[in-house]
């Protein structure tokens, strides 16, 4: 059993992503305090992007931007303190739609993060 605060020193935590659009909970992805920036975090072609930091002014959470031409880029905007930088990442994992899953350093938001975006429902 893990407990409910445990932050791991690296993304784990997997949460698929189900939507163009995303419900984060509420604050930092790693320690719950008020997020004050979005940490852009990238994946493109199977790979794992680095993460690049953003002005708040340009928080725009909740969106996925979609580039493609030589490869498709996924882009989104992962809520994070002025601490913190890297509590996620951003990978494709075929079989989600759109394809791509992230992993969080924190357990508790992982959790969190899956209530507020549940995986749709299978067909019988
Ligand atoms: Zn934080």
């Amino acid at each position: 059993m893990l407990a409910d605060d445990y932050v791991h020193p690296k993304p784990g935590f997997p949460a698929p992503v189900t939507s163009e659009t995303i419900c984060w909970p509420e604050g930092c992805c790693v320690c719950a305090t008020p997020a004050t920036r979005g940490i852009e975090a990238k994946a493109e072609d199977g790979q794992t992007g680095t993460n690049v930091a953003v002005a708040a002014a340009g928080l725009a959470l909740g969106s996925i931007a979609v580039r493609t031409g030589g490869g498709t880029t996924y882009t989104l905007r992962i809520p994070h303190c002025a601490e913190h930088d890297d509590g996620a990442t951003l990978e494709i994992k075929s079989g989600n739609v759109p394809p791509l899953q992230i992993r969080f350093r924190s357990y508790a938001y992982q959790r969190r993060f899956l209530q507020l975006n549940p995986k749709p429902a299978k067909a019988a």
